[in-house]
């Protein structure tokens, strides 16, 4: 048996990490990936646990080496899927999460074309645009690139199979678990 590749995707500040996070805790038994990226930590993040931070140059490396499952540049930085846990998990059996963004989901589709592709929207642009905003963790021009990238991966949902408003926390996380669990 073969476990499921999850694809969650969503403009950046829609919550997806904390819903994983809360989906995470209730279902120990799902992996996720570990995605390796060049920019820069945030504060608390971990390099192994959030990301694996690379410069520029080792990631061009990883991806010479054909060592990416899918890889994609956002707001001036790349990031990408490392290939070999992927195999791992799915060959034990055991299902995984992506939590990447739309030209890597394209690209996931393609190999895998049984994968369960769920999209995250805001309940509406400015509720979006406030988090980003708020989170404070981004220059001006990344906030910039991020909401200009959010309006084409919005524009984008219905490639998905499913979709859900991230509105109230505790719905949205249900709607995710169901979806993981049966889908
Ligand atoms: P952030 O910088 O906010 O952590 O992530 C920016 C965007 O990159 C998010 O939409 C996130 O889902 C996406 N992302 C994170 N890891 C990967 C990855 O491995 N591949 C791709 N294509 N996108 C990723």
């Amino acid at each position: 048996m073969t476990g499921k590749l999850i694809v969650l995707t969503g403009p950046s500040g829609v919550g997806k990490g904390t819903l994983l996070k809360a989906l995470l805790a209730q279902h120990p038994e799902l992996y996720l990936s570990v995605s390796a990226t060049t920019r820069s930590p945030r504060e608390g993040e971990v390099d192994g646990v959030h990301y694996y931070f690379y410069p520029r140059d080792r990631f061009e490396r990883e991806i010479a080496a054909g060592a990416l499952l899918e890889w994609a540049e956002f707001a001036g930085n790349y990031y990408g899927t490392p290939i070999a846990p992927v195999k791992s998990q799915l060959d034990l059996g055991r299902s995984i999460i992506l939590e990447i963004e739309l030209a890597g989901a394209r690209q996931v589709a393609k190999i895998f074309t049984d994968a369960l592709r769920i999209f995250i929207l805001p309940p509406d642009f400015q509720t979006l645009e406030a988090r980003i905003r708020d989170r404070g963790t981004d220059s001006p021009e990344a906030i910039l690139r991020r909401l200009e990238q959010a309006k084409v991966e919005i524009a984008a949902q219905s490639e998905f199979d499913y979709q859900i408003v991230n509105d109230d926390f505790q719905t949205a996380l249900a709607e995710l678990e169901q979806l993981v669990s049966n889908g």
